[in-house]
């Protein structure tokens, strides 16, 4: 979409069929939000009647962090997690109207070199198992994080945390969801918030063993874990799970060489991280602004493409360095120590430290200033001060 809105030609090729119900949980952090604002869409998605996310709740043990999240101009940082079958299609027809042309039921099966190993096109098969072939002077594998692009074309880890934690979810009616809500449990996670149809996502993220361990379907798995969360009882009582339960265990989180010679990786082909952080979805549209602003700049011949999409890999990896280490620590679902306990006391005691928190996991706040050590020494400062 942004591509052909700069005047490019665009070929889309997917192996799905749209609405397809891609595997996510789907909570758009406040930069997501921003970018489908900038680009004319936040409206599309709020006139779904897909629920604004005001408030924040994160929960370690009895300790209960609650405000609203807000921008750096103290504006309400609003978010929403529209199902993929919404979101997808809402970017999809723009990307049409934009001047896309889409071919689904493609599936990728491997890139054209040239002699010097340069990509100039990809091959496929259509549905009817026919062979099809499109060249390009630029091929984006925008194919998630088993990327056929990155297999075809060798590009390698460049810093792998393997699989951390699995994720099994479901979507319930009459479940309240006031905003989102995070609970930190010893070795289990879970999250909920609202989206389309009146439904409520929640989200376990559990150890990858309780899935690939286990002889029980996923939606066993999932009911047994809610079953040993007393927590959850009484407002489960009153809901009904609607439609099946999801699980992904093959969550790797990784960053990839993410560019070559005629190609490009975006969104998770390039970085990808366990889903308990909500921002694969952000930082995709951020990816695919950067690399259209790179490629725009090298049609324009102010710099070769490749130092620009350098430029951009390098811009990528600076901001989302932190909350990738955050991530894969929040993954590991390792106990919660001490300290941090002491940290979450003295933060649920300050409204100032509450709202920044709430901020970091809406997204509107960024996780390296609230764990700078200045921060954090005057949170604790505060906490000791009124303990005095
Ligand atoms: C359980 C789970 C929960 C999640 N929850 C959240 C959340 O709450 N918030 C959030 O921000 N992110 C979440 N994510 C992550 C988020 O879904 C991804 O980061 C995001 O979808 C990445 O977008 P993408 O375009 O890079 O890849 P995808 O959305 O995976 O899209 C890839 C596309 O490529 C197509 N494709 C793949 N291979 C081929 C091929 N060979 N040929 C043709 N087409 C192909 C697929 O059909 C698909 O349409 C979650 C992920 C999981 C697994």
């Amino acid at each position: 979409m942004l591509l052909a809105r700069d005047g490019h030609e665009v070929v889309l090729l997917d192996r799905a069929h749209f609405p397809s119900d891609t595997i996510s949980t789907h909570w758009i952090v406040r930069p997501g939000i921003e970018l489908l604002e900038g680009w004319g869409l936040l409206d599309r998605v709020v006139a779904t009647g897909c629920p604004p996310i005001d408030r924040v709740r994160v929960s370690f043990g009895t300790t209960v962090i609650d405000g609203m999240p807000s921008t750096r101009g103290g504006e309400p940082a609003t978010t929403y997690a529209p199902r993929r079958t919404v979101l997808d299609e809402i970017l999809l027809d723009a990307a049409i109207a934009a001047g896309v042309r889409v071919h689904t039921g493609i599936g990728i099966r491997d890139v054209l070199t040239e002699e010097d190993g340069r990509v100039t096109g990809v091959t496929g098969q259509d549905e009817t198992g026919a062979s099809v072939e499109f060249e390009a002077d630029l091929v984006i594998g925008a194919d998630g994080r088993n990327s056929t692009v990155a297999r075809a074309v060798g590009a390698g880890f460049v810093a792998d945390r393997g699989a951390l934690a699995a994720t099994l979810y479901g979507y319930w009616a009459g479940l309240p969801a006031d905003g989102a809500e995070v609970r930190v449990g010893e070795g289990l996670g879970s999250s909920r918030w609202p989206t389309n149809d009146g439904l409520v996502v929640l989200a376990l993220t559990v150890p990858r063993q309780a899935l690939l361990g286990s002889r029980a379907g996923v939606a066993e798995v999932y009911r047994q874990v809610l079953a040993s969360m007393p927590e959850l009882a009484s407002e489960l009582a009153g809901a009904e799970l609607s439609g099946r339960v999801h699980g992904a265990a093959n969550l790797r989180n990784f960053y990839r060489q993410s560019h070559g010679p005629g190609w490009v990786l975006v969104g998770d082909a390039a970085h990808h991280k366990d889903p308990i952080g909500s921002r694969g979805i952000s930082d995709a549209f951020a990816d695919a602004e950067g690399v259209v602003r790179a490629y725009t700049s090298a049609r324009s011949g102010r710099v070769p493409l490749e130092r620009a999409l350098e430029r951009h890999r390098a811009l990528r990896a600076a901001a989302t360095a932190a909350t990738f280490d955050f991530i894969c620590r929040q993954a590991a679902l390792t106990p919660v120590d001490e300290e941090t306990m002491r940290l979450m006391r003295a933060v649920a005691a300050d409204p100032a430290a509450t709202g920044q928190l709430v901020s970091v996991f809406a997204g509107s706040a960024r996780i390296e200033d609230f764990f700078a050590p200045a921060n954090l020494d005057r949170i604790l400062a505060g906490a000791a001060a009124t303990s005095r």
